[in-house]
């Protein structure tokens, strides 16, 4: 039989609560209705997976006529280099040549996805194109990259919950936890 692949223990330390991130996304929700004011569709692009939770209920604030379409994206460094390339493995289903695009994102964290992103989809000729993520790592950047708003700016620490996962795992917990190893 086979086994799971052994996973070291690990507790969730609560860092930001359910409550907390609702009414900032409340916020941050007024802040867009205000920049797309008069867009006559706005296109919300959810990066896959780890933004699902986070677009579902900001696009439940925005008093906005949207569409929502998914871009899923991996990166991976090559080990010794700290060049870092950025493949399409879902590409969006809408074009966006001419229309106001709003790219959602779970993290910000060394800033490679989020910058190729940007230049992905300016290649695409949007009208006007605008970033947000739910987290920011400041601390770890390394490109000059920053999403237009940021619901929290947090400590270099790993984090899941709110559709963020360790190993596809802790995506449904409700709140954003920071993982603690106990062995
Ligand atoms: P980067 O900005 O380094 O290109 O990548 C950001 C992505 O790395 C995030 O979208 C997320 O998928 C992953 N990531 C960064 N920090 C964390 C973290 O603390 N926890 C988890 N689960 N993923 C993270
Ligand atoms: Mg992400
Ligand atoms: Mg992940």
């Amino acid at each position: 039989m086979s086994q799971p692949a052994a996973q070291p223990a690990y507790v969730i330390d609560q860092m930001i609560s359910a409550k907390s991130i609702a009414a900032r996304i409340e916020a941050l929700a007024r802040l867009i209705e205000t920049e797309f004011h008069g867009t006559e569709k706005l296109v919300v692009v959810g990066l896959l997976r780890g933004s699902f939770v986070f677009i579902a209920d900001l696009v439940r604030e925005l008093r906005l006529p949207v569409e929502v379409d998914f871009l899923e994206v991996s990166s991976y460094g090559d080990g010794m280099e700290s060049s870092r390339e950025v493949r399409i493995l879902k590409d969006l289903r809408t074009g966006i040549e001419g229309r106001d695009v709003l790219v959602v994102e779970d993290i910000v964290d060394t800033g490679y996805t989020l910058s190729h992103v940007i230049r992905l989809l300016n290649s695409r000729n949007p009208h006007k194109l605008r970033t947000i993520a739910l987290l920011d790592k400041p601390s770890r950047r390394e490109v000059d990259v920053r999403a237009d708003w940021t619901g929290f700016e947090i400590p270099d620490e790993f984090v899941v919950g709110y559709g963020i996962d360790y190993a596809q795992r802790d995506r449904n917990l409700p709140h954003i936890g920071k993982v603690r190893f106990t062995e």
